[in-house]
C-alpha cells in the first residue's frame, strides 16, 4: 500500500462511473483544474466539488473558513454555492501558491469575498475570530489533530466541519505496519482525529468514503 496514484477506497469503476456523470465548469475553474493538474497542485475530487456545494447551499453559512487554498480551486467552488453575503477566509502557507490563487480570485466576479491568508494555520488560526460557520479543512493531513483545538474554538454552534483526505489514499484502514514507515506518522495523527472527532459529545461525525475520504462534522 502507499504507492498509488488514485485511492481505492471505492472501487475504480465505481469512481469512473461517478465522475462520467460530472458535467464542466465555468470557464475560469477550468483552466485552474487543468493548471493544477499540469503543475501537480493538489485540489478537491470531482465527487467532492458537488458534495461540498450542496452542503453549502444546505447550510447557507455567513462566514466560511478554509484552511489550505492551494490555488483556490475549492474556494471559488464553495463561492459559486455561497450566499450573497457570506464571506471565505482562507489560508495558506505555501508562498508560491499565494500570487496564484490571489490572480485566480481577481478573475472571478466572486473573488472579493475571498481574504486570502499567508501563513502556517497554526500561527494563524489563534489570531481569527470565532464565529465560522462552515470549516473546510484541507490542508496537511498529518495536522488537522493540531489544529482541532482551534478550529473548535473558531466553529459556532450549528456549524459545520468539513475534513477532506481523511482515508489517506485508502492507508488508514491499514495496520500502522502495513504501510509504509513515511506514512505512519500521518496514520496515526489521522487516526487519533477520527478518534477525537468521534468520541466528542459536542459534535456528530460522519466518516464517508467519498473522494479521499470526508469526515463531517456537525457542532451541536
Ligand atoms: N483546498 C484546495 C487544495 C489544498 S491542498 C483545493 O481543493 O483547491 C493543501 C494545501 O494546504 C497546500 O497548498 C499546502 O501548501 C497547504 N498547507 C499545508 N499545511 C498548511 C499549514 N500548516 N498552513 C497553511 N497551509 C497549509
Ligand atoms: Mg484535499
Amino acid at each position: 500500500m502507499g504507492k498509488k496514484d488514485i485511492a481505492v477506497i471505492v472501487d475504480e469503476r465505481t469512481v469512473t462511473y461517478i465522475h462520467s456523470l460530472e458535467t464542466g465548469n465555468s470557464p475560469l475553474l477550468e483552466e485552474m483544474e487543468a493548471y493544477a493538474h499540469k503543475e501537480f497542485v493538489p485540489i478537491i475530487r470531482k465527487e467532492m466539488e458537488s458534495f461540498l456545494q450542496n452542503l453549502i447551499y444546505m447550510t447557507k453559512p455567513k462566514r466560511i473558513l478554509e484552511v489550505g487554498t492551494a490555488i483556490g480551486y475549492s474556494a471559488l467552488i464553495m463561492a459559486e454555492a455561497m450566499p450573497e453575503d457570506c464571506r471565505i477566509t482562507t489560508i495558506e502557507n505555501y508562498e508560491k501558491r499565494i500570487p496564484i490563487a490571489k490572480a485566480n480570485f481577481e478573475k472571478s466576479e466572486k473573488g472579493d469575498r475571498i481574504t486570502l491568508i499567508y501563513g502556517d494555520a497554526m500561527e494563524i488560526l489563534p489570531g481569527l475570530e470565532a464565529g465560522f460557520d462552515f470549516i473546510f479543512m484541507d490542508a496537511a493531513k498529518g495536522q488537522y489533530i493540531n489544529f482541532l483545538p482551534e478550529i473548535d474554538r473558531l466553529l459556532s454552534k450549528g456549524g459545520v466541519l468539513v475534513s477532506d483526505n481523511v482515508l489517506q489514499d485508502g492507508d488508514l484502514i491499514e495496520s500502522r505496519y502495513g504501510i509504509e514507515k513515511r506514512n505512519r506518522t500521518i496514520h496515526s495523527r489521522m487516526r487519533e482525529y477520527l478518534y477525537t472527532l468521534k468520541h466528542s459529545d459536542q459534535v456528530v461525525t460522519s466518516v464517508i468514503p467519498l473522494g479521499d475520504g470526508v469526515a463531517l462534522t456537525y457542532k451541536k
